[in-house]
């Protein structure tokens, strides 16, 4: 009987998974796809389907079913497990986790009282009148499992309960909260129109509610202070604020599709957004964009619309983790809103204005350009303006000829000469340097590794290739390519070689070797190879008895000297031998 991970795989191919997150493109044997965890132009993340793994040039990252599901849903291995296993409809024994159990009965209560709200909200016409004249739709509703809190101070509490919940998971999960007095807790959420707040993977995790203001009048609490208009859950084992972007599990098949998504700041702004057929829309809640949600977001695309309120334009961005977004290589645009309205005002007067609007929206620079260019003062405050608020985007910009594009406009604008221009962005960049993280650079250029690095690189190219080679060639014997000489370079043989490099390690050779060579050119690779791979380790000795004469000289050690020096002729001729073979292998192939 074969494990559950083995059951898994046997059903559910590399394939079948990545797919239904990336469009998968034909590469030889294997596929290929733009990498979904670093933001590329080319594609350099490759699925073997035959070995079930995949691997990336670009940043590294390798595995198989399971730890794609964890990468890409940023989840830990027991939830990709459980999600795999219900697609490939493989039964789990229970967890035996304690965490993870508890979990697992976080979800239900919430999924219980996201149908609680739902059910609540069916019974409220007035409410349901409401959000129809916000705009929404019946289906809108339905789709977002928008509900609503009774104003009464235990009735989910009660329902659930009913339904076989502890009132501590019930408090645990955010949804009840316990007086500091001991006394029963009640009901978080009262008197509002819930909207339900989902991991990437849809499930319900927290939940947003507004307040229901009959007839407009201000609710007050029971201090005759006016109530929170939003209040959100509570960080709690299953929600985290700063790893969650609303809709983002509805929005990600289009913002992949679309390669761009559109940030707006409120929930009935995603909702109407979506709506209006801009499904790529997800939304956050008066933070800045942390490093997570940045993660999640770059996983889909580079290109960010964000829609914030026209006055708050100037502010916002400076405090909403743009300058953060921009240096980690996203492109952002921001619409331009009339003033007064939110996205949701402009969807109601129309979708197709909507839309409009986010097509239009400006980059980043150009919009701050603009707003400064308008703006009051004399010329040479508008100068400082530009300088303060605009140049520090220009400097995060990845993109060199994006930087000399907007150097060249700045200069235009503000009247300065490009020089000028780009001295004050170097200053500016320069300040910035302590402070923002610079992208890492993956690929190490193989010039600037050390000698060693070099040999370890050469030695698994080989590897990877004879691996490659037994299989394009089946059952070829390893006969011709070396392998006694490389045993003899190596000191070891080729089987206790390879155990010298990790499976990740492995993979990516194989990759490697699948990407660049075929039949007939893998022949000449491997011989290159093993000349280069010798060539190297003879002058690595010649290096070393070099080293010892110089050595010997100085303290006049006669006899080490004259060791050394028979060892450098040695090495020499050996060397000269190898260049001979070389050119005659050369000649012959
Ligand atoms: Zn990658």
């Amino acid at each position: 009987m074969s494990s559950t991970v083995e059951q898994i795989k046997e059903r559910l191919s590399v394939v079948d998974v990545v797919s239904s997150y990336l469009k998968l493109e034909r590469a030889g044997s294997n596929l290929k796809a733009r990498c979904p965890f670093h933001n590329e132009k080319t594609p350099s993340f490759f699925v073997s389907p035959e070995r079930g793994t995949y691997h990336c040039f670009g940043c590294d990252k390798g595995g198989d079913i399971f730890s794609f599901v964890q990468e890409i849903e940023g989840v830990d291995f027991l939830e990709a497990l459980k999600t795999l296993a219900d697609r490939a409809g493989v039964t789990l024994k229970e967890f035996d986790g304690k965490e993870a159990k508890e979990k697992e009965r976080l979800y239900s209560v919430m999924e219980e009282a996201a149908r609680f709200y739902v059910a609540e909200l069916q019974k409220r016409s007035d409410v349901v009148g409401y959000l129809k004249k916000r705009g929404l739709t019946e289906e809108t509703i339905q789709e977002f499992g928008v509900g609503f809190a009774p104003a009464t101070w235990r009735g989910l509490a009660d329902a659930l309960r009913e339904k076989g919940f502890s009132m501590s998971d019930i408090v645990k999960s955010g949804l009840a909260v316990a007086p500091p007095d001991g006394k029963d807790p009640y009901d978080r959420f009262r008197g509002r129109i819930m909207f339900p707040i989902a991991d990437a993977s849809g499930r319900v995790i927290a939940f947003s509610g507004r307040i229901f203001e009959k007839d407009g009048a201000p609710v007050l609490a029971h201090d005759g202070n006016p109530v929170a208009k939003y209040i959100n859950s509570p960080e709690t084992p299953l929600y985290s604020k700063s790893k969650t972007l609303f809709a983002f599990d509805k929005a990600k098949p289009e913002i992949r599709k679309m390669n761009s998504c559109v940030i707006v700041e409120g929930q009935m702004d995603a909702l109407m957004s979506h709506q209006s057929g801009m499904k790529n829309t997800v939304a956050v809640s008066g933070t800045a964009l942390t490093d997570e949600q940045l993660t999640l977001l770059g996983r889909m695309t580079e290109n960010l619309v964000m829609a914030f309120d026209a006055d708050a334009a100037g502010v916002a961005a400076s405090q909403r983790g743009v300058g953060n977004a921009l240096s980690k290589g996203f492109t952002i645009r921001l619409v331009p809103m009339p003033e007064g309205l939110d996205p949701a005002d402009l969807c109601l007067q129309s979708a197709e204005k909507w839309k409009q609007s986010t097509e239009n929206a400006e980059h980043i620079v150009d919009f701050y350009l603009s707003v400064f260019a308008k703006g009051e003062g004399d010329k040479r405050v508008m100068q400082k303006n530009v300088e303060r608020e605009v140049l520090p985007y220009v400097a995060r910009l990845q993109s060199k000829t994006e930087q000399g594009h907007f150097v060249s406009r700045i200069a235009n604008v503000i009247g300065l000469s490009e020089d000028v221009v780009r001295d004050s962005l170097n200053a500016v960049a320069h300040s910035l340097r302590t402070g923002v993280p610079a992208r890492p650079d993956f690929i190490k250029r193989a010039g600037a590794l050390s000698s060693e690095d070099r040999l370890r690189k050469m030695d698994s190219h080989f590897i990877g290739l004879t691996l490659f080679r037994k299989k394009l060639k089946e059952g070829a014997s390893l006969e011709g390519d070396f392998r006694n000489e490389i045993e003899t370079l190596w000191g070891k043989g080729f089987d206790e070689k390879v155990k010298e490099f990790s499976e990740h390690d492995l993979q990516k050779m194989l990759f490697e070797a699948e990407m660049y060579y075929n039949k007939e050119t893998i022949e000449l690779e491997l011989k290159e190879l093993y000349f280069n791979i010798k060539e190297h380790l003879l002058k690595d000795r010649l290096e070393k008895a070099m080293r010892d004469l110089t050595y010997a000289e100085m303290r006049n050690d006669e006899k080490l000297a004259e060791e050394s020096l028979l060892a450098c002729n040695e090495i020499s001729r050996e060397i000269n031998q190898l260049t001979t073979a070389r050119s005659a292998a050369e000649k012959s192939s």
